[in-house]
C-alpha cells in the first residue's frame, strides 16, 4: 500500500515512515494538513495515517478536509489517538476516519490493521475499475469518460490551452460479427484499443462508448494535431490483423471513420463538442467511410 504518514514532528514521522516501508509499504509524508491535502491530490495514496494534532490542526479536522476533497478514489483514513483519550471514538469516525490508533503505538497492532485495511482497499480499487472501465477493453465507460471530460474542459479553460476530441466508429462491423461470429467481433474491438493506446499520449483520455465507438479527448492539442493522430490511427487499424476466432489462424481486416473537433473559447461544456465530432463522423461515414472529416469550425 502506499501511505501517507500525517505528522507534524519528523522524529514521529521518520520512523513511522521507516516501520511501514519495513512491513512492505512505501511510506510517504506530509508535515501538516494542507501538505497533506496536496499529496492526496497529486498521488495515489491508498491510506493516510494521520497524528491526533498536526501542528495547529486537530488530527479529526485533517481527517475531515481528506474526506471531503476524496474524489472517485476512495481513501483508507486512519487517525492515532493518545491512549488517554477513551470517550471520542464516535467523533473520530464521523469526521471520516474508517479506523484509529492508539498511542503509543503497538507494532504488531499497527501491522495487522494495516492488513485489514490493504483488504478494504483493494476491493475499493476493483470496485473503482468494475464501475469506470470497460470489462471488455479496459478504456473507460461511457461515464467515467464523460467525468473525465469535464475535468478537461475545466482544466483547458484555466490554461487556455486547447482540448482536441476524436470520435472514432468500427466500418461495417455488423459484417463482421455477422460473418465470423462475436467472438472475433469482440476481438476486433479489443484491438481498437490497443492500438488507439500505442498511439496516443499518457494524458490523452481514450473511452469506449458504445458498441464499437469511441471517443478520445486530446489535452493541450490543436484540431490540427488531433487529425494528423486520427489519420495514423485510421491507417494503423487498416494495416491491423485480427484473428478469426476457431479460423485456423487466419486473419481480417477492417476500417474505421473518424471524425475530429475542439472546444471552442467560449465553451464550457463536453456535450458541444462531442456532437461536432459526431457529425464529423457521420460525414466521413457518408463520404464512403475510412476516412477522417474535420469539423470545418474546429
Ligand atoms: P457503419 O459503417 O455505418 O458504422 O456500420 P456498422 O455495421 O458498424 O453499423 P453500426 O455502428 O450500427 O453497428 C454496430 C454493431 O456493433 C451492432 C452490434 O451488433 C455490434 N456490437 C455492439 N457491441 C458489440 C460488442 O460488444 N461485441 C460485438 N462483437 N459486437 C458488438
Ligand atoms: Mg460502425
Ligand atoms: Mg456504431
Amino acid at each position: 500500500m502506499r501511505i501517507l504518514v500525517v505528522d507534524d514532528s519528523r522524529m514521529a514521522r521518520t520512523v513511522l515512515c521507516q516501520q511501514l516501508e519495513g512491513f512492505g509499504h512505501q511510506a510517504t509524508f506530509a508535515e501538516s494538513g494542507q501538505m497533506a491535502l496536496t499529496r492526496c491530490r497529486d498521488e495515489p495514496i491508498d491510506i493516510a495515517l494521520v497524528d491526533f494534532r498536526v501542528g495547529e490542526t486537530e488530527g479529526v479536522e485533517v481527517c475531515w478536509h481528506l474526506r471531503a476533497a476524496q474524489r472517485e478514489r476512495h481513501l483508507y483514513l486512519m487517525l492515532m489517538i493518545p491512549g488517554s483519550i477513551t470517550n471520542q471514538f464516535f467523533e473520530v469516525v464521523e469526521n471520516g476516519a474508517d479506523e484509529f490508533l492508539r498511542k503509543p503505538l503497538d507494532l504488531t497492532w499497527l501491522r495487522a490493521r494495516l492488513l485489514a485495511a490493504s483488504r478494504v482497499v483493494d476491493m475499493q480499487r476493483q470496485l473503482e475499475r468494475l464501475a469506470t472501465t470497460d470489462s471488455l477493453t479496459g478504456a473507460l465507460n461511457r461515464g467515467r469518460f464523460m467525468a473525465r471530460a469535464a475535468d478537461e474542459v475545466a482544466r483547458a479553460q484555466r490554461s487556455g490551452q486547447p482540448l482536441s476530441a476524436i470520435m472514432l466508429d468500427i466500418d461495417h462491423f455488423k459484417k463482421v460479427n455477422d460473418t465470423y461470429g462475436h467472438a472475433t467481433g469482440d476481438e476486433a474491438i479489443r484491438s481498437v484499443v490497443r492500438v488507439c493506446r500505442s498511439l496516443v499520449r499518457g494524458a490523452d483520455v481514450l473511452g469506449r462508448l458504445g458498441g464499437e465507438e469511441f471517443a478520445i479527448l486530446l489535452p493541450e492539442t490543436p484540431p490540427q494535431g488531433a487529425a494528423l493522430l486520427a489519420e495514423r490511427l485510421r491507417r494503423a487499424l487498416a494495416e491491423t490483423d485480427v484473428r478469426i476466432a476457431n479460423g485456423a489462424g487466419s486473419v481480417l481486416t477492417f476500417t474505421v471513420s473518424i471524425g475530429v473537433s475542439a472546444l471552442r473559447p467560449a465553451e464550457t461544456s463536453i456535450a458541444a463538442v462531442l456532437a461536432r465530432a459526431d457529425e464529423a463522423l457521420y460525414r466521413a461515414k457518408n463520404g464512403g467511410r475510412n476516412r477522417v472529416v474535420c469539423d470545418a469550425a474546429s
